[in-house]
């Protein structure tokens, strides 16, 4: 089972000062930058996906997703993928590179924001391995299999756009000399209509199934869809699972044959998570989550500042404190603290962050005691000092602190290789 990572332009400054919270001295943006299957050893994942609404700003849709300039989508396209990921060479050359649509960026819109003619150059221009026709994401799972008739015209047309894009996306890439291994997407508003949608696709020529619309679904409930499908369709058809939330379940998956899925979490809760922030090897071979040590520059936190300009408090007073709970993770990484007073120094700091956001001052408090029993087991149990990954070799304490990008990225590489390595130990597979 192979793991991708969803790219959206996740790099880092490989110099930069951590002392100072500088940008190494002429660091360019990209160019200066790393990814994480540069920086880490082995690369964290099997492979990448790239979504085209990242890429492209599609015609007509509002809330934009898009992350590349115009620049960087034409060198994207000149260059190839590959090169512009800096994915290739020996180390990458069979790694998959997969595109999709990225649905969710037009989800709000009658129809897909691609044609099939449209998507089928983006990928070939980009040499993409594999590529997902466009779909469009139906969200709710029903899981009493209602009838086609009993949904609504909404959700039908979904399902038809989904399935009419897949034939005409699949001829053309037929016609173009099959440049990357198609992918048909399954959208369906039940366990029994994506199984239906499964065994359409596969009629229609495909060997490959993207399964779309998991996001939102709980473990059993996947298993329902997952179980309805493989009953429909033939054992050797393969299956990708599109923006799998449930990474961390993997193992209860493996009797699905699943090919391979995508997924962001590792990395986006690295920064995005109120407490899973770093990723541990548990003993009983499960994954532990460790809360990260928030400690923000005072003058980069929209909430210290406002408290400043309000005159509730002082602004040398809030760097004294950042500066000491700085000073007290060091010297406790140096084995010249102790947990007890690290742990007042950073929550002396943290209170700052709580204080002031319109809750009452008993209800600040329980937070505040949720927040310290959270860092007092961080540090108790230092991860970092046992993690051998590059992140956590090259940089110690810097990536539990939970402060400016580059360390919050950082993380998450870290995070993404401890998952990578959790994946092939859970499936019994070599790195
Ligand atoms: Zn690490």
């Amino acid at each position: 089972m192979k793991f991708l990572y969803s790219d959206t332009q996740d790099y880092v400054d490989p110099g930069y000062d951590f002392l100072n919270d500088r940008s190494s001295p002429g660091r360019e943006r990209y160019w200066s930058d790393v990814y994480a299957h540069e920086f880490m050893q082995p690369a964290p994942y099997d492979g990448l996906l790239v979504s085209m609404s990242a890429v492209r700003q599609a015609t007509g849709v509002a809330s934009s997703k898009v992350r590349y300039s115009t620049r960087e989508e034409q060198r994207l396209l000149r260059d190839g993928a590959r090169r512009f990921l800096r994915y290739g060479g020996p180390r990458f050359k069979d790694a998959m590179l997969m595109g999709d649509c990225g649905a969710f960026a037009y989800v709000e819109h009658p129809v897909p924001a691609y044609l099939p003619e449209e998507v089928v150059e983006f990928y070939t221009e980009a040499g993409f391995t594999h590529g997902v026709s466009p779909d469009h994401i139906i969200f709710d799972c029903d899981l009493s299999n209602p009838p086609e008739k009993a949904v609504e015209a909404a959700v039908r047309q979904r399902f038809a756009i989904t399935l009419a894009n897949a034939e005409a996306f699949l001829g053309l890439v037929r016609r173009e000399g099959m440049p990357f291994e198609p992918l048909g997407p399954v959208q369906g508003w039940s366990p029994k209509s994506m199984a239906e949608a499964a065994h359409r696709l596969e009629r229609m020529g495909y060997r490959y199934l993207a399964i779309g619309g998991l996001v939102p679904l709980k473990v059993d409930a996947i298993k329902l869809v997952l179980t309805a499908i493989r009953e429909r369709i033939k054992p050797e058809t393969k299956i990708h699972l599109l923006g799998f939330a449930k990474a961390d379940s993997i193992r209860e998956f493996t009797d699905f044959g699943i090919t391979s899925f995508d997924s962001t979490s590792p990395l986006i809760r690295a920064f995005k998570d109120e407490k899973a922030n770093y990723y541990s090897e548990g003993s009983d071979g499960k994954l532990a989550y460790y809360t990260a040590i928030r400690i923000p520059q005072a003058i980069e936190n929209a909430r210290l500042m406002q408290g400043v300009k309000r005159g509730a408090f002082s602004a040398e007073d809030l760097h004294l404190r950042e500066r000491r709970a700085l000073d007290e993770m060091r010297a406790f990484d140096r084995g010249a603290s102790t947990v007890a007073a690290t742990l007042d120094a950073v929550m002396d700091y943290h209170q700052f962050l709580v204080r002031g956001d319109g809750n009452g001052a008993e209800h600040q408090d329980k937070g505040l005691d949720k927040t310290a029993a959270l860092v007092q087991r961080t540090l108790e149990h230092r991860p970092w000092k046992e993690c051998g990954c590059d992140v956590c070799r090259s940089i110690g304490v810097e990536v539990i602190i939970f402060r400016s990008s580059n360390r919050n990225k950082r993380r998450g590489f870290h995070n993404l290789g401890v998952y990578h390595r959790h994946l092939r130990k859970t499936l019994g597979e070599a790195a």
